[in-house]
């Protein structure tokens, strides 16, 4: 069922009063540490849409942090949803075997496993999760114990995924020590090409990087894993040369070293492809997943090569991951991103979609920057977009993408910011071609204002 597109209005009298009193009692009552970037207080959502507690609707271009694949309460997650619940809501996939979560392995693998290599999946129940038993499996099968990361990754906030974070400081300060014998190396971003290289050499500058690493600083035979986002997330939405991640494959081959893609919001449809490193050609050791593989019920997953899962028996687990109630989510949400449940005006399946609306997205931003010469750059793949502001200099206008973002919020259009200065487009994989237009027509406007 699609949803029937509404032309948001003028936002200027939130919060309603509703709204207001919930914020005064989440500010009382909940964590200090909780971000309230706008006064937006959600009640229910319809497909792409929000509405918050007083009435008002917002187009949804966030998708919960790049989670809610199928949009919001579709029809086919909530039935799927209440079926299973009726049956049990837990039973411990540590412990016990359960179809749903068999069945859920087995169609995740296919979308991985190739050459006759098989893999193996172990669930969890968030990203940074899934990111922990890939660090710990990488060192138990090694037997060794250094991590490479990237500058302006994210990898979760629990002590071992803070520690592989590059991206804030903020999410580090006060809370070391942190996880030993963890390292981080430049990302090659062809906008902002690190190390003095340009956009052409800026992956091998970095496969460089990493060789000398291993003349006078980590020793190579110490490196248990290197972990990187095929395409960066929170750093800004970045996409890597096409040669990045096949060398980075060939440098891990050369020196023994697992090669873990985090693909916790890359993956899952929003790229185009299941898995944002199939853009490329190169296969991984390890692959973790999780944000849209159930459109916001909690699971995630580590993917493994067969011949690398080897911990022993009960030397990892986990009480709730692998939920049956979050399994059955998952089940309903690839059954719309394979196309075996079609979604009305969505073409052949959800990545399909994220294709070509995304292609127009991209299109028609690109086009833009022709006006609004504060759009450095427009760059990503399907419904995974970023455009980065910048100043007259080219450099970063973090103060201007702010000021975007909130007008864009104040006009209708829920977003998000990542990077230095780039706002991010991730709306749910359901998002229609004339939902798009709205969307980028609230764009437009905000830009005329801001030239
Ligand atoms: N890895 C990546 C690439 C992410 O983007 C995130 C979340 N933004 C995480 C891991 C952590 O996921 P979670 O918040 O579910 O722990």
């Amino acid at each position: 069922t699609a949803t029937k597109p509404r032309q948001p209005e003028l936002k200027t009298s939130l919060p309603g009063p509703k709204s207001k009193a919930i914020i005064e009692r989440d500010k009382t009552h909940l964590s200090t540490s909780y971000m309230r970037p706008y006064p937006f207080v959600p009640d229910h959502g319809e497909g792409v849409w929000l509405t918050d507690a007083d009435g008002n609707t917002m187009l949804d271009f966030f998708a919960g942090i790049a989670v809610t694949t199928a949009g919001h309460a579709h029809p086919h997650v909530v039935k799927a949803v209440q079926d299973e619940v009726t049956k049990f809501t837990h039973v411990c996939l540590t412990d016990y075997p359960q179809e749903i979560t068999t069945s859920l392995a087995e169609r995740l693998l296919k979308h991985v496993e190739k050459d006759g290599e098989k893999w193996r999946v172990f669930f969890g129940n968030s990203g940074a999760e899934a990111v922990e038993a890939a660090v710990k499996l990488a060192r138990n099968h090694t037997g060794r114990t250094h991590i490479i990361s990237t500058m302006g990754s994210f990898h979760g906030r629990t002590y071992g995924a803070i520690t592989l974070t590059g991206s804030k400081t903020k999410y580090k300060r006060g809370f070391g020590p942190l996880l030993p014998a963890v390292s981080h190396v430049p990302y090659p971003n062809p906008f902002r090409p690190p190390l003095g290289s340009t956009p052409e050499t800026c992956a091998q500058a970095v496969i460089d990087y990493i060789e000398n690493l291993f003349v006078g600083v980590i020793p190579a035979d110490e490196v248990a894993a290197i972990i990187v986002e095929p395409m960066q997330g929170e750093g800004g939405y970045i996409v890597p040369p096409a040669d990045f991640l096949p060398k980075l494959r060939a440098l891990c081959d050369k020196h023994g070293i697992m090669l873990i893609f985090d693909e916790v919001q890359a993956g899952m449809g929003r790229t185009g492809k299941m898995f944002s490193f199939q853009h490329f050609d190169v296969q991984p050791d390890m692959i973790t997943v999780a944000k849209g593989i159930a459109s916001g019920m909690p699971i995630s997953a580590l993917l493994a090569k067969e011949s690398v899962m080897t911990w022993p028996v009960g030397s990892h687990g986990s009480t709730f991951g692998g939920n049956p109630v979050s399994a059955a989510a998952a089940h309903a949400t690839l059954d719309l991103l394979e196309g075996v449940v079609k979604h009305d005006g969505c073409g052949e399946n959800l990545m399909s979609n994220a294709e070509q609306v995304g292609s127009y997205i991209m299109g028609e931003l690109k086009k833009m920057q022709a006006d609004y010469p504060f759009l450095g750059d427009v760059r990503g793949r399907g419904f995974f977009i970023g455009m980065e502001f910048v100043k007259p200099d080219g450099s970063p206008d973090g103060k201007l993408r702010d000021k975007a973002s909130y007008r864009m919020f104040e006009k209708g259009l829920l977003n998000l910011d990542c990077g230095e200065a780039v706002i991010r487009i991730s709306p749910p994989l359901i998002l229609t071609r004339e939902e798009a237009e709205t969307g980028l027509g609230i764009m437009r406007e905000v830009f005329e204002e801001l030239k």
